[in-house]
């Protein structure tokens, strides 16, 4: 039997983002405050538009 830890899924397309959910927000990779965690393809789309601030 193998212990899987939970992964985060991305908060824009719930793909999995492989980031362990006790892993501290400082040391994930795609993570916005105020947004969540998002996979490398969600992050990209979001630091290309930039106002992601705006979104829900
Ligand atoms: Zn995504």
């Amino acid at each position: 039997m193998t212990v899987e830890r939970e992964t985060e899924k991305c908060a824009l397309c719930a793909k999995d983002t492989g980031v362990r959910v006790d892993t501290p927000i400082f040391m994930r990779m795609h993570f916005i405050e105020g947004s969540g965690q998002l996979c490398e393809d969600c992050y990209r789309e979001m630091v290309k538009n930039r106002p992601w601030h705006n979104l829900a």
